[in-house]
């Protein structure tokens, strides 16, 4: 007892005596800029940190991308109808709480939407609105419903042929809270990790309440340890056509971009949630958004698109 409390002390000690420097990077990683700050105590072990960060990120998207054709979540997009595929546990968390959500959600989040996001991001390229028809055949081949998992076997299961994941709701938080967590295994806690609108925050910069943040639109300055947050309605991504604006967030109910997609911000313990909330969210409006959001024990604010 005595002992371990006199450990304590040592090791309080020791780490306030040690000072630390701020450093960051930043890498393109999931089509999106990727930038890290962090506390160290010199630059070779922020390097050895963010190298190791980055890794993970890297391996993030070899698995989660519905881009690259090689990533294990298209893989199993190719296996055949009805087929359970063992799938890796970082696949398996994030589809695992895309259902969850999904449940949640009413169906608001749907990472089977893949037919019709694909649809959609062609759309972009072409600037031009998807045909109806082909609107109505992608969204027969999307449904939460027909995504199965077997927890105990670690398995997924497409039950008809023909269907697409895309976890780009979602992937970037958890891969945020990822990074995170190699840094604290490296022993650095006081570290940020920003995918674009989708931030994972640890400790505190020493001396301070918290991390310094801008989020939603207009920005509110908030001061953030130990959370997560996400701002979805990426102002970059969008088709304009006819005078209208449609998001690349799809209303599983209709196949169709939002078309008056506020700017969602969401705080949440952990980025895969705030991520994810931030896209239902959009989808749902601000009263049942609300719900489902205090129903995750997290909190949101909504602006309308400026
Ligand atoms: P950003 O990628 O800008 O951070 P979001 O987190 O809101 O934005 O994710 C949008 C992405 O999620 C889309 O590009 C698409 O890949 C996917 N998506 C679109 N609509 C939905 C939906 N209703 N449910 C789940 N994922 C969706
Ligand atoms: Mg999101």
């Amino acid at each position: 007892m005595t002992s371990s409390k006199a450990l304590v002390l040592l090791i309080g000690f020791a780490s306030a005596a040690v000072a630390v420097e701020r450093f960051e990077a930043v890498e393109p990683h999931m089509g999106t800029l990727v930038r890290i700050q962090l506390y160290a105590a010199d630059e070779a072990a922020a390097a050895a940190a963010f190298r190791a960060a980055f890794a993970r990120i890297e391996e993030l998207d070899a698995a989660l991308s519905d881009y690259r054709p090689d990533s294990e979540l298209n893989r199993l997009c190719r296996a055949r109808a009805g087929v359970a595929v063992r799938i890796g546990a970082d696949l398996f968390t994030v589809l695992e709480a895309s259902q969850k959500l999904a449940e949640a959600a009413g169906g608001a989040f749907d990472v089977t939407l893949g037919p019709v996001t694909h649809l959609w991001r062609e759309a972009r390229a072409l600037r031009r609105v998807p045909e109806a028809g082909a609107v109505r055949d992608a969204l027969a081949r999307s449904g939460y419903r027909k995504l199965h998992l077997d927890v105990e076997r670690r398995t997924a299961t497409l039950e008809e042929p023909g269907m697409q994941l895309d976890v780009g709701g979602i992937a970037k938080g958890y891969a945020a809270d990822e990074a995170l967590a190699v840094l604290a295994r490296l022993g650095i806690r006081c570290a940020l990790v920003a995918m674009s609108g989708d931030l994972a925050i640890g400790d505190a910069p020493p001396g301070k309440r918290g991390w310094t943040v801008a989020a939603g639109e207009p920005a509110r300055r908030l001061e953030l340890s130990n959370t997560a947050v996400s701002t979805s309605g990426d102002t970059e991504q969008h088709l304009d056509a006819g005078g209208v604006r449609y998001s690349h967030i799809i209303d599983p109910a209709t196949g169709i971009g939002l078309t008056n997609a506020p700017v969602v911000t969401v705080v949440a313990r952990r980025g895969i949630d705030a991520d994810a909330l931030a896209t239902a969210v959009s989808v749902l409006g601000d009263e049942r958004g609300r719900q489902l959001v205090k129903a995750y024990g997290a909190t949101v604010w909504s602006e309308p698109r400026p």
